[in-house]
């Protein structure tokens, strides 16, 4: 077995992540009780999307969100607030990382995975440029229908037709329940994932976030209206489970802001010599690079138990073409 460093899949890349890409251990046997807990503790006890997105979300409901009690009744008030409320931190979070790395170069190429520059000319893109294409997809398209989401939440909880979560009645399951929902957004992305990759599905909707083969912040919910319909049907869970608004718009922004810095291209924001966040997720740039492997994310077992999984090494480019040549076999996409 060649050794990971100097495997050749290094050479196709600005920067390729030093270790193939690990995945949650919660599904490894023997159990690594140790590990788990430290994979866990590194995105709730460290500056991370997670505890980002929780804090918005504080930040939200204690100030511009409407209150469940005004919701009953669709007017353009609280409306309009929800969809500011999605709009804004979207512009101002993407504007600027996008800003910082890309307009800026605030860190150069280190820790960039491509080698390319976004396509700032190409016809292949609405408004021939990549970005104007991707702005374009993620506020007219992608804001736009989580803003439908929450908003039937509100007017559904308005009118006490789902049912509400109080800290003071159960507050162990209040706080689990944040726990859950970025698992329960994982679930839902592969198997959603695997079905936009379905050849109609694919050619109608999802070829539209695969114009991206190298990504930027604002490829992150760069997508088809079809294709945010069923990335968003998460949303679908609080409709089930009694919720607090506290958790909807936790997901909220997990959702619309996770894949911001996820498809930044670039491995960690540096400033200095220092580290100071992760960003990118080099499973999902595989993904966006050689199409058919990881679905998912490296939170869930499926791709590594369905053999999709690339773990960044040469060795998983021969499987992923391999199996691409298998399926691509007799059919023209
Ligand atoms: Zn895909
Ligand atoms: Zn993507």
């Amino acid at each position: 077995m060649t050794d990971f460093a100097n495997d050749g899949e290094a050479k196709r890349w600005n920067y390729r992540p030093g270790k193939p890409v690990a995945l949650n251990p919660l599904f490894t046997w023997p159990p690594r009780p140790g590990a788990v807990l430290r994979w866990y503790a590194s995105f709730w006890f460290e500056i991370s999307t997670t505890t980002f997105a929780l804090l918005m979300a504080v930040l939200a409901v204690a100030t511009w969100m409407p209150s469940v009690t005004d919701t009953g009744h669709l007017a353009l008030g609280w409306v309009l607030a929800v969809w500011l409320g999605l709009l804004l931190p979207q512009i101002i979070v993407t504007g600027g990382l996008h800003h910082w790395l890309y307009n800026r170069q605030g860190q150069g190429r280190d820790l960039k995975y491509d080698k390319r520059d976004l396509a700032l000319k190409s016809r292949q893109f609405t408004f021939g440029n990549q970005v104007h294409d991707n702005m374009f997809w993620t506020l007219a398209s992608g804001i736009t229908i989580g803003t439908v989401y929450t908003v039937l939440w509100y007017w559904a909880a308005g009118n006490g037709w789902v049912a509400i979560a109080r800290f003071e009645a159960q507050p162990v399951w209040f706080i689990l329940y944040f726990a859950l929902i970025p698992v329960w957004g994982s679930f839902h992305f592969y198997w959603v994932h695997r079905l936009m990759h379905w050849p109609p599905l694919y050619k109608l909707a999802h070829a539209l976030h695969h114009r991206n083969v190298n990504v930027g912040p604002w490829s992150g919910i760069s997508m088809h209206p079809v294709e945010h319909v069923i990335y968003f049907s998460s949303w679908g869970l609080f409709f089930i489970l009694p919720t607090h608004p506290l958790h909807l718009m936790f997901h909220a922004y997990l959702y619309t802001l996770h894949p911001v810095f996820s498809h930044s291209g670039f491995d960690a924001l540096v400033r200095g010599d220092k580290k100071q966040m992760e960003l990118g997720d080099f499973f999902h740039q595989l993904h966006h690079r050689y199409f058919e492997c990881n679905y998912g994310t490296v939170e869930m077992p499926w791709d590594r138990w369905f053999g999709t999984f690339h773990d960044g090494s040469a060795s998983g480019t021969e499987d992923t073409k391999a199996r691409q040549r298998r399926m691509y076999q007799g059919r023209t996409l």
